[in-house]
């Protein structure tokens, strides 16, 4: 043995683990087919309640869940996810079938970090989990190992899968991934309301456009002073009044 050897070399955590609650068979098997070729073990749950049960006693890196779900819904799943100390710092996503405003705003109030309109590609999926992953680093406290891992983990596993699929980029362009969020890979600015110069409230990002090569980010706001919803279209930098 060398004695000079720090004592306690940090222990290597177990791989990540992501669980994916859906009351769908064929989403659950596609989206982990590609996670565990992402080197990611899998859990799966088919409602809310095993969904809140598995979260607790598995504590997976990141969980995928669906908004409609049998019994407990996946709103309430959310809100108790961020509730309980032992998951409420797990990273959150929901991809849901369900495509109206409400609905999105309701589950990122709720407690989800991301979330994906079905159908969504599992390479969607990857890489949204990568970047919310890569984006708690920078927002959360140093030390969150498991976090970490996940992100360089998916990292690699990305390239490689990249690698192995030659028209994977051609494919994904064709397929680009128009989302809602509230990390956007673009700050969202400071605004000011043009009606009654009270601050704008940032609410969420729409990531749109024709392709991802040209995608575009509207980001949408409150009035402080209660005017309304304002929408900010990043690139012709024009902010106007939507409701
Ligand atoms: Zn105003």
């Amino acid at each position: 043995m060398t004695g000079m050897m720090p004592q306690a070399a940090p222990q290597p955590l177990s791989s990540a683990l992501a669980l994916l609650v859906d009351y769908d068979d064929g989403t659950r098997q596609m989206y982990a087919e590609y996670l565990k070729r992402a080197a990611c073990e899998i859990e799966e749950a088919t409602d809310g309640r095993e969904g809140l049960a598995k979260a607790i006693s598995r504590r997976p890196s990141v969980i995928v869940t669906e908004t409609r779900l049998p019994g407990m819904n996946g709103f309430e799943l959310c809100r108790l996810l961020r509730r309980d100390v032992l998951t409420q710092s797990i990273p959150i996503v929901v991809v849901t079938g369900s495509a109206n405003t409400s609905d999105i705003e309701h589950a990122r109030t709720a407690g989800a970090d991301i979330v994906l309109l079905k159908p969504c590609l599992p390479e969607i999926l990857l890489r949204e989990i990568r970047r919310l992953t890569e984006h708690s680093r920078e927002l959360r406290e140093r030390g969150d190992v498991v976090r970490l891992k996940l992100a360089g983990q998916l990292a690699r596993s990305e390239e490689i899968l990249e690698r192995s699929a030659t028209n994977r980029r051609k494919f994904l362009a064709r397929s680009h991934n128009r989302h809602e969020t509230t990390s956007p890979t673009t700050a969202a600015p400071e605004l000011i309301c043009p009606e009654c110069d009270q601050p704008l409230l940032y609410r969420r990002s729409h990531i749109g456009g024709v392709s991802e090569r040209h995608s575009e980010q509207w980001d949408y706001y409150e009035c402080a002073g209660g005017c309304g919803t304002f929408q900010y279209r990043q690139r012709t930098r024009k902010l106007r009044r939507v409701e």
